[in-house]
């Protein structure tokens, strides 16, 4: 399937996720926009790579998906935007009665008003491209939940009903709206744990990543963002042109137990 001639716009892509997910959209022929609300020279340079690479035009595009006319202007500035990915993510852990308020406050607007911001403003634009996706990085957590990570899950089982509205209200038209709900993904952020957790729990990094990190996924394997990547491009094809308002969990079983 070639997605040559389709511009992705997905937020928060300068590392992780979003930039795995940008990296398999360019190699199947999108040209991608990456985001994220920093502006410096080597994120410019994710998009020049990109480029190079695989011969598609990729722009990095400041914007604070905290912001709600950032995230519009986001994709104003993009000047189309056939697919969307809403990745923007942070994380807090923290009991309930502790939790800080600017920590759910900004979990909220980065994790899930932004797709909402985002998807007001990029609706127009695929319906007048008459074909459109939306696909929004949910989580297990948003489908399930832990202790510690109210704000997290709240943003992300909400990420997962406004996906399922967005695609009520393009049921009859060539767009569709899904979301990822990813595992334990092995991120430059969760590599960064590993050390730390080693030391915490006088444990070898084999142990800390089986038995710690990975205890609640049964395959005992990080999902990889090549991996999303690669589900985002199948929910671009033609094949998943009937898949819309559902979760695709790709989680080495997670949410199965
Ligand atoms: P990451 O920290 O590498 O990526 C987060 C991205 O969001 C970064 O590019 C960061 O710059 C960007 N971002 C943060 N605040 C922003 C803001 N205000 N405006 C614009 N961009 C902002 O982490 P990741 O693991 O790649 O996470 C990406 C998404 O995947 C998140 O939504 C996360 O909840 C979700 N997810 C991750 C995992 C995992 O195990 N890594 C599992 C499930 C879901």
């Amino acid at each position: 399937m070639s997605l040559a001639g389709k511009t992705a716009v997905i937020t928060g892509s300068n590392s992780g996720i979003g930039l795995g997910v940008a990296w398999e959209l360019a190699r199947a022929g999108a040209d991608v926009v990456l985001n994220s609300f920093t502006d410096r020279d080597e994120d410019h340079a994710l998009a020049e790579e990109i480029s190079k690479e695989t011969g598609t035009k990729a722009r990095y595009i400041k914007a604070d998906m905290s912001k709600g006319d950032e995230c519009r202007a986001l994709i104003e500035q993009a000047g189309a935007c056939d697919i969307l990915v809403n990745n923007a993510g942070i994380q807090h852990v923290a009991p309930i009665p502790e939790f800080p308020v600017e920590k759910w406050d900004a979990i909220i607007a980065i994790n899930l008003s932004s797709a909402f911001h985002t998807t007001a403003a990029a609706l127009p634009m695929m319906r007048s491209a008459g074909w459109g996706r939306v696909v929004n990085i949910a989580s297990a957590h948003g489908l399930t939940a832990s202790p510690y990570k109210s704000a997290y899950i709240a943003a992300k089982h909400g990420v997962v009903g406004l996906t399922k509205t967005t695609a009520l209200e393009t049921a009859e038209e060539p767009i569709t709206a899904n979301a990822i709900c990813p595992g334990y993904v092995l991120t430059p952020l969760v590599e960064a744990q590993i050390p730390d957790t080693m030391k915490e729990y006088d444990m070898s990094r084999e142990d800390v990543i089986k038995n710690v990190m990975l205890k609640r996924q049964p395959s005992k394997e990080f999902a990889t963002v090549e991996q999303m990547g690669g589900t985002c491009v199948f929910l671009c094809s033609d094949a998943a042109a009937q898949i819309t308002g559902t979760t695709i969990s790709v989680d080495g079983g997670w949410t199965a137990l």
